[in-house]
């Protein structure tokens, strides 16, 4: 049953509530400089399909582009403080932050590669470490070093959490500080000229407001079109699968990243793993249906190879998502519309958009607040790239 919102008027209306614009919305209510009125509208309270839910909830500092890096370097601080930023009432919940580190592992192509981005992540204060064969062999005692060349290892500010929890913390530490949720769905955007000046809900209300904030997920597109405007967005299928394996890993098993792509972490007593499909076609927003032989014909094969206990693994659990891609460079559009300098987009995360939550909803909410980046300048992923057809560069793409 949709829910009315309490006024016919906002300073901001966010479009969707989940990691994103849960965020922006709690970096607007911790502005002491914003006293504008907020309201978030979010089709599903359950989120259960969001991709905030469905994501495999890890954070990493090992990008090639130095923004990404800073990007998720902040993202680290807000987990690791989270309990105390959030806390409400007296209730501080605890992500449980993993941070076991990434390991991507180089052959002899992706080696340079590895090398180089290495050195930019050090000179971007990640703490990650340069490993050859023989060192990642006698770190990782469970992992077969045949065929690879180097690996880098993130040894603290990357691992996993509980990505449910950071939507809720966010969400509910706003609400608390006077954000207004409302459970509806924008189906209409209304525009005069070169300003977005409302929205209409599903319900029928017709909600007017200064600025519009795009956090639509996977519908962030559709949102774009209802205002006229475009974005090179689609909806890609991720499946993630859930497994046991009888022996143990011995010592640190960090989310660690095949020469193939395809990924494992541990997950408790289980591991998690998933692959970067080859074809990755444009996906229904409404499909959720497991693609069950990309574990057996890719996953499996690689993951046996490459850890030998991993020849003997069960599925326990398996789940579809969707990544908001954005085919133009598998990054981010943050920022307003040039010719709509109202509507701001927040769209396209491709597989990292958990880990800048923090560093977009903060960047946005000072756009908002000041018109102006402060603490981070997010300008590099504005929709004016899309314009010029100039990706942003990144080579550490899942
Ligand atoms: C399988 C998988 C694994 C991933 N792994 C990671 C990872 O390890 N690390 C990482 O950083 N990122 C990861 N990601 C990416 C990350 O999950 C997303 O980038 C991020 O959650 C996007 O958040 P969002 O709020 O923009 O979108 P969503 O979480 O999809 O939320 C969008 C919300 O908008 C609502 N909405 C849509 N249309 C409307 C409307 N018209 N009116 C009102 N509400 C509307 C939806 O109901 C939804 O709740 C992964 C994604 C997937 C699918």
């Amino acid at each position: 049953m949709a829910q009315q919102a309490s006024k016919s008027h906002y300073d901001v209306v966010i479009v969707g509530g989940a990691v994103i614009g849960s965020a922006t919305a709690y970096f607007l209510a911790k502005n002491p400089d914003f006293d504008g009125s907020v309201l978030v509208v979010e089709r599903d309270w359950s989120y259960a399909k969001s991709a905030t839910a469905l994501s495999s909830a890890s954070i990493r500092h090992q990008f090639s582009n130095p923004l990404n890096i800073q990007i998720s370097r902040f993202g680290t601080e807000f987990i690791r403080h989270f309990h105390e930023l959030v806390e409400v009432d007296g209730d501080a919940p605890e992500l449980g932050f993993k941070e076991n580190g990434y390991l991507y592992l180089g052959d002899a192509n992706g080696a340079p590669m590895f090398e180089r981005n290495y050195h930019t992540q050090r000179e971007n204060g990640a703490d990650v470490v340069l490993l050859d064969r023989e060192q990642l062999g006698s770190r990782f005692s469970w992992l077969n070093t045949e065929g690879l060349v180097n690996g880098v290892y993130g040894q603290t500010g990357e691992g996993w959490f509980d990505s449910y929890g950071l939507l809720q913390g966010m969400r509910r530490k706003a609400r608390a500080l006077g954000i207004e949720y409302i459970e509806n769905e924008v189906v209409e955007i209304l525009r005069e000229g070169s300003k977005v000046t409302g929205v209409v809900l599903q319900s029928g209300e017709t909600i007017h407001c200064d600025t519009m904030v795009n956090a639509a997920g996977t519908r962030g597109p559709a949102m774009a079109r209802l205002a006229g405007l475009n974005i090179p967005v689609e909806p890609r299928k991720r499946c993630l699968f859930v497994f046991d394996c009888r022996t143990p890993l011995e010592g640190t098993v960090p989310l660690t990243i095949d020469t193939t792509g395809i990924f494992f972490r541990p997950e408790g007593k289980y591991f998690l793993t998933g692959c970067y499909p080859e074809p990755d076609p444009l996906a229904d927003v409404n499909d959720f249906d497991v693609i069950h032989n990309e574990f057996d014909d890719i996953i499996w094969p690689a993951l046996a190879e490459r850890i030998p206990a991993f020849e003997a693994i069960k599925v326990v659990n398996a789940w579809a998502g969707h990544y908001d891609f954005c085919v133009l460079d598998h990054n981010a559009i943050v920022g307003p519309h040039p010719e709509v300098t109202n509507f701001l987009f927040a769209n396209g995360f491709s597989g990292h958009g958990l880990q800048q939550s923090p560093a977009v909803g903060r960047g946005l909410s000072e756009l908002i607040a000041y018109g102006e980046y402060r603490a981070l300048d997010l300008a590099p992923l504005g929709y004016q790239r899309v314009i010029d057809n100039q990706p942003f560069l990144e080579e550490g793409v899942i």
